[in-house]
């Protein structure tokens, strides 16, 4: 098999030096003609893992009907901008939808923005939306959406985003970089001076271990996103798998929903780190938003009503179909350890005038 990106990542590092994680992860996802999402749609059974929206109908109806809900408590702006960042296959935005035809006036007052990089899946969300109202318009980034209050959906996308990593080796940090063995395998390595900039990252962490590794997300979009809210009012609802700060090595690599070597095969296998909603939720502060959660996504979704939903859908169905919507139920809001429900959480930033968005409790205001 050819790799053709291995090739151009193994002449980049001959040229210039080890990469960074953050270099190598943006290479891996969004290279032009080789990255991972801008070659192929890897949603579902057949490619390399499966999201929420992919799981169920209910996981996207409920944000619908969560969306609309938000949007009347905003006092219900018309125009408004409905933003999705990373859509996917445009499942979750399909679903929501039609979940708020029940407030005719919400799709009535929505223009719908859909901030996505991958050619492939730009095409399935337009095929997957045909026919629904408001028609999309594809960004490539957040900052190209145009002004208006927001409405922000984001299901899997701050993982996507390239993470840089440190380890604390000696009493200092050190930046993580991923050289070339002589042999022309990919490698990690550590940089040899210490960090400045992870000095700064871990201020007011705990002291680390020998060995401890730090995450930093690239915080462009998150910036873009919490300034746009804070200057035009809105709110964001960031699912997504994450911890609330600390210290960890969570970059991980699917290929055909098994684990993989993230160095193995680059632009052939997802490469995601768990998001940093601490991290999230002090940038968004910090840009003058309120933050409230992380909520576990089983609380989150039960408390919109999916128990209720899974036994409307039950009613009308046979055995075959009943056993599966159970069997989603306990895949998106199961609370064991390793389960979607308590793994994925719930951030949303909002306008401080957008109020205590619906499913949350005045309590659940992220507070450092
Ligand atoms: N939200 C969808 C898909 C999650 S996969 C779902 O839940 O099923 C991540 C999505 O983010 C893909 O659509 C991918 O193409 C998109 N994406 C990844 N990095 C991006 C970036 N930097 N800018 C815009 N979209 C990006």
């Amino acid at each position: 098999m050819t790799q053709p990106l291995l090739r151009e990542i193994r002449t980049l590092i001959a040229a210039e030096g080890p990469l960074p994680v953050s270099r190598y992860m943006a290479l891996c996802l969004g290279h032009p003609r080789h990255g991972y999402y801008i070659t192929r749609d890897p949603l579902g059974a057949t490619g390399d893992f499966t999201t929420a929206p992919e799981i169920s109908q209910m996981f996207g109806e409920l944000i619908g009907l969560w969306a609309v809900a938000m949007w009347q408590q905003m006092g219900a702006p018309a125009p408004f901008r409905l933003v999705e960042l990373g859509p996917g296959r445009g499942t979750l935005m399909a679903d929501a939808l039609r979940a708020a035809r029940l407030v005719p006036p919400f799709a009535a007052a929505a223009s719908l923005h859909l901030v996505e990089t991958s050619p492939a899946l730009r095409t399935a969300q337009a095929r997957t939306l045909a026919g629904l109202a408001p028609a999309p318009a594809w960004h490539d980034r957040v900052e190209d959406v145009p002004d208006g209050p927001a409405i922000v959906l984001a299901n899997e996308f701050f993982d996507a985003l390239p993470v840089d990593q440190f380890v604390f080796a000696l009493g200092a940090w050190h930046e993580r970089r991923v050289g070339l063995e002589a042999d022309g395998r990919l490698v990690f390595g550590l940089d040899p001076a210490p960090s400045h900039a992870a000095a700064a990252f871990a201020a007011g962490l705990p002291g680390p271990a020998e060995g401890a590794v730090l995450e930093h997300m690239e915080s462009g979009p998150a910036r873009a996103l919490a300034t746009r809210l804070a200057a035009q009012g809105g709110v964001a609802l960031v699912v997504d798998y994450g911890h609330a700060g600390g210290f960890g090595d969570t970059l991980q690599a699917l290929a055909r929903h098994a684990f993989a070597d993230p160095l193995a095969a680059p632009g052939e296998a997802d490469i995601t780190a768990h998001v940093d909603f601490s991290a999230l939720a002090t940038l968004a502060r910090a840009a003058g938003l309120k933050a409230f959660g992380p909520l576990g996504q089983g609380d989150f979704l039960t408390r919109l009503g999916l128990p209720q939903r899974a036994e409307r859908l039950k009613r009308d169905a046979g055995a075959a179909a009943r056993a599966a919507v159970d069997a989603a139920v306990a895949r998106l809001a199961g609370a064991a350890e390793d389960q979607m429900g308590r793994l994925f959480k719930v951030l949303v930033l909002a306008h401080s005038d957008a109020g205590v968005p619906p499913a949350f409790d005045p309590s659940e205001e992220f507070v450092p």
